[in-house]
Order: structure tokens, then C-alpha cells, then sequence
């Protein structure tokens, strides 16, 4: 049950997340790699973002991927790796579940269960996520409207689960000069729709590192409650998503670049440190 601590703060009710909060007044940067490659790309990746301003990290042991012949992640590995970064840094992890059967490896080491673009729908995934009280990160599938992403999260609190957080990380349409539409309306439609906090995706949504600052500016001054970024090391030789990740040495100034636009609408930015 949320108790009267959840229900804050501005215009929303924020998510405990390991002595964090996401969500109400807060401004939330979570960053850190595509995938989980290596021990050494994982805590570069790790050091670089919690240095520079980021509330919590994210990378994918298990990747969704369109081929089955492509990278499906390091698995348990890599969520051994994710273990030793936030011993390293301190960090919460935000980390991606595919399959039910994953989820007793993984609630050793998730604070958040992200359940991705092409998992919104799956209803079985999202009954044992909110089964398992974890907070979950809900990303809006490619295709779907913001009525289905609202049914969709009611199958998480259906169960119990209230720690949700809403992603908008692009949709499909027409156009072809990025990889997704990103849909800011999706922010404050969501937001008056739902106490949820809502976060933007601008990573995926563009599939271009070029366009990852402007949209998260964007995102921040349409109220969102912090971004998910994409950051490598090397990003030209990162296994998945090489276009779009930032490079680590750029971080810093982009987290201080949107922490400053989400100050203007009034949003405290989060840090690393426990609040
Ligand atoms: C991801 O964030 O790692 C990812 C695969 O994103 P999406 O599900 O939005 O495509
Ligand atoms: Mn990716």
C-alpha cells in the first residue's frame, strides 16, 4: 500500500526505489549502457555516469532482440556484473526481465524491473512483476496508445504493485529519419490521466546519439520525471545500439544540461546518494 510519505510532492506520487525516489518532485536520471558486455564496459560505464550526476544505472543482461541470432545479453553474468557496479557506485539497477522464469536471478539484483517496448503486452510477464512487488519501469510498446499502456500498467497494480513508473520511449509512424516518433504529449496526457511517474526514452526513441540531449531537454520541460539514457565507453563498438549511445566523457554535461532545464519546472534533480 502506498503510504501517505508516497503521495508527495508536486504533481504525482513518487516510487521508492532502494531509498530513492522517483517521481514527485524529483527529476530522475537513470544511465548506463545498452547491454551488459563486460566486466570493464560495464564499470567504466558505471563510474562515469554516478560521477556524473546520475540517480541510478541501467543495462540489459537479458536483450529482446528483433533477431535471434543477434546478442541476447550476458544472462546471469551479466547480472553478476550489475552487482558488482552497484557495490562499485552505490547505484540502483534498473535491469530488463523477458521471461517469468528469470526472475528469481534477477530480484537478487534489480531495484527496478524494466519490462520493455515489445513486453508491454505480455500479460504473464506483467501478473509475475507485479506479483513480485519489485518496482517496474513500463516502457510503451511501438505501437501502442496511451489507453493500452494505462490497461497495461493495471495488470502490475492489479497485483498489488504500486511502485510503477511509466516510460514513453517512442512510437512507430511514418517517418523514417529516426528510428521512432518520440510522443512528448504522452507527458502531460499521462500525467493527467495518472498519478504514476512518467519518464522519457530518448535513447530508443531516436536510434541517434545527435538528437538523445535536445529530446531530453524536450522531455524535461514537458514535466517528464527524468530520462533513461543509453551510455558507452565506446560507443562505435558497442554489440547493440552503437548510433545512439552517448559516450561516457559526454555525460557529465548532459546531465547538467537537463538537470538545469527540469530546475526551471521545478523538478529537484536527483542524485546518487540515497536520499
Ligand atoms: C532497452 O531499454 O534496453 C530497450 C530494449 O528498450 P525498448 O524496450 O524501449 O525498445
Ligand atoms: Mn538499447
Amino acid at each position: 500500500m502506498a503510504t501517505q510519505d508516497d503521495i508527495d510532492e508536486g504533481d504525482g506520487r513518487a516510487v521508492e526505489i532502494a531509498g530513492h525516489r522517483l517521481g514527485g518532485a524529483h527529476f530522475t536520471i537513470i544511465a548506463g549502457p545498452c547491454a551488459v558486455e563486460s566486466r570493464e564496459q560495464l564499470l567504466q560505464s558505471a563510474r562515469a555516469v554516478a560521477a556524473g550526476g546520475a540517480a541510478m544505472l541501467r543495462g540489459g543482461a537479458y536483450k529482446p532482440r528483433t533477431s535471434p541470432y543477434s546478442f541476447q545479453g550476458l544472462g546471469q553474468e551479466g547480472l553478476r556484473l550489475l552487482a558488482e557496479a552497484r557495490a562499485h557506485t552505490g547505484l540502483p539497477i534498473v535491469t530488463e526481465v523477458i521471461d517469468p522464469r528469470d526472475l528469481p536471478e534477477l530480484l537478487e539484483v534489480a531495484d527496478v524491473l524494466q519490462i520493455g517496448a515489445r513486453n508491454m503486452q505480455n500479460y504473464a510477464l506483467l501478473t509475475e512483476v507485479g506479483r513480485c512487488g519489485r518496482p517496474a519501469l513500463l516502457k510503451r510498446g511501438l505501437g501502442a496508445t496511451l489507453d493500452e499502456l494505462l490497461m497495461a500498467a493495471e495488470y502490475l497494480l492489479a497485483q498489488g504493485n504500486e511502485s510503477v513508473i511509466l516510460c514513453e520511449r517512442g512510437i512507430r509512424t511514418f517517418e523514417t529519419a529516426y528510428r521512432f516518433t518520440l510522443d512528448l504529449m504522452a507527458i502531460p496526457v499521462l500525467k493527467s490521466r495518472t498519478h504514476l511517474p512518467v519518464i522519457v526514452d530518448p535513447s530508443h526513441a531516436a536510434g541517434r546519439r545527435d538528437l538523445v540531449l535536445p529530446m531530453s531537454l524536450a522531455a524535461a520541460a514537458a514535466g517528464a520525471d527524468g530520462v533513461i539514457v543509453e551510455v558507452h565507453p565506446r560507443p562505435a563498438e558497442a554489440i547493440c545500439d552503437a548510433a545512439q549511445q552517448l559516450p561516457c566523457d559526454e555525460f557529465a554535461d548532459y546531465a547538467e544540461r537537463v538537470h538545469a532545464v527540469a530546475a526551471q519546472v521545478g523538478k529537484i534533480p536527483a542524485t546518487g546518494v540515497t536520499a
